[in-house]
């Protein structure tokens, strides 16, 4: 079947590609478990060298990629570099794992008893549209370096820097099947992550209502499954914060990524006492957010990434306070939107729009009634200079995913996940391969 991929700043075709059946998804997990019995026995060191090179090999392609991700999901160029730069950057951060691959040695008696990680075998990676590079490096990077081999699924709407991270892993000499990249529709590729026997662990991101049918279809073969689910994060502003800088920097806690991203802080709490002086310093602030042409550097917000997401977006837009502006035309655009008296669905529900709440508190208590007053539990950020408040706070908060006097919440060398209906398991950081391995023990007897 053809697919046309569409620019969501012009929706004009950018390219068609094919996507995968069923059988084209069998033949591609086929290949990944004939490809994983050789991978699994490269030498650690080997497989880091293999991995540093695929790195390098994203490195020098990183405008190319980037470019791709302008075009494909309308991402600002500012951000599609970082993404680039993400996947290469967690390249080269695993690329020290096989290596440090640790197992234990546990006091037994009678003999020694040590414990190894080892790799599933083929692993499922499933990703969605809102940012297709990252969220594919931060499944397929560990992955590999555990020993598996990977299938990945783009979003259908946005398959094209996959393809061309598929193509720089064979480039970069990693062996044929070791890293299949298969663009179809989740309902045929990745649904048959779910069923096929040889797939022994989904790492599944996308919306909560799939993450469940994905977990329960795993259920049936006990498959291993991650997931990265939505959000509905709150930024909680304190009356003695810098209001100045929590005010700058609240849009862009939301509307990067025109706010389809899962950790985006729609929900912005602020202590009563604060709350009007708040709002006067966040209008500017939004008024002045660049939304445009997401070609241009100075552009700080694209396009929604489809007319299906802005209608979605459009209908849960009410009592709107202010807003900043979007262009007319062709593309799926939407402007900032703040709502001061927001509706049940807009403070529970996950927008991913560039539309937040902006709702006053009484106390810490009343902050964190409210903040964990949600199915969702991914991140959250904490505005005070009292550090005792932003601790016993951010202890409080039932997330995954703090900032204290910041809104940034993804680092590649620390842990990334969701509580509650946010998700299961962790992301990046030193652990990630904890949940790509099974730990296997073995006792050795001593005795005569
Ligand atoms: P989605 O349906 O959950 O899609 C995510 C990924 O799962 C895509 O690759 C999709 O493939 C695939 N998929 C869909 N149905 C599947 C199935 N039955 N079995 C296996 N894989 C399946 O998310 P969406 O439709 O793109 O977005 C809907 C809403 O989800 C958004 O508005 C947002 O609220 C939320 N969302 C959250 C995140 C996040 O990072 N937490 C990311 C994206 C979306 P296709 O593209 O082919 O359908
Ligand atoms: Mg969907």
């Amino acid at each position: 079947m053809r697919y046309d991929v569409i620019n969501p700043a012009t929706e004009k075709v950018v390219r068609t590609i094919s996507l995968a059946t069923e059988q084209d998804a069998d033949a591609a997990i086929s290949r990944a478990a004939d490809a994983f019995a050789t991978w699994r026995t490269v030498t650690p060191a080997d497989r880091g060298r293999l991995l540093r090179r695929f790195a390098d090999a994203v490195d020098a392609d990183l405008e190319n990629l980037a470019a791709l991700e302008v075009e494909n999901a309308g991402h600002t160029i500012g951000n599609a570099r970082w993404e680039a730069g993400n996947v290469r950057d967690v390249l080269t951060y695993y690329s020290a794992a096989p290596e440090r691959l640790f197992g234990k040695q546990i006091p037994v008696a009678g003999g020694i008893d040590v414990t190894f990680q080892e790799p599933l075998g083929v692993v499922g990676v499933i990703v969605p549209w809102n940012f297709p590079m990252p969220i594919a490096g931060w499944g397929f990077a560990p992955a590999l370096a555990a020993g598996n081999t990977v299938v990945l699924k783009p979003a259908e709407l946005t398959p094209l820097t996959a393809l061309r991270l598929g193509e720089l892993a064979l480039e970069a000499g990693l062996p044929p099947g070791v890293f299949e990249v298969v663009p179809g529709k989740g309902t045929v590729v990745g649904q048959r992550f779910v069923t096929h026997p040889a797939v022994r662990k989904v790492v599944f991101t996308g919306s909560t209502a799939v993450g469940k049918q994905i977990m329960a279809g795993c259920a049936d073969q006990v498959k291993r499954v991650t997931l990265e689910l939505g959000g509905k994060s709150a930024n909680v502003v304190f009356a003695d914060a810098d209001l100045e800088k929590a005010a700058a920097q609240a849009p862009y806690g939301v509307f990067d990524n025109a706010g389809q991203d899962c950790c985006a802080r729609s929900r912005i709490l602020v202590e009563r006492s604060a709350y009007d002086r708040f709002l006067e310093l966040l209008e500017p602030a939004v008024k002045a957010f660049k939304v445009g042409d997401p070609g241009d550097p100075a552009t700080e917000m694209g396009p929604l990434i489809s007319a299906e997401q802005r209608v979605r977006v459009e209908s849960f837009v009410e009592n709107v306070a202010f807003q900043g502006t979007a262009p007319s035309g062709p593309g799926f655009w939407f402007p900032p939107t703040v709502v001061t008296e927001p509706g049940d669905r807009v403070l529970r529900e996950e927008i991913f729009g560039p539309v937040v709440a902006v709702v006053p508190f009484e106390d810490e208590a009343d902050a964190l009634r409210i903040a964990n007053d949600s199915e969702y539990g991914l991140s959250g950020s904490i505005w005070t200079r009292d550090v005792g408040r932003a601790l016993r706070v951010g202890r409080g908060f039932e997330a995954g995913n703090l900032s204290v006097n910041s809104n940034s919440s993804v680092r590649y060398s620390t842990p990334f996940g969701g509580y509650k209906q946010s998700g299961l398991g962790r992301e990046l950081g030193p652990d990630a391969l904890d949940a790509l391995t099974e730990t296997k023990n073995i006792f050795i007897s001593t005795e005569d």
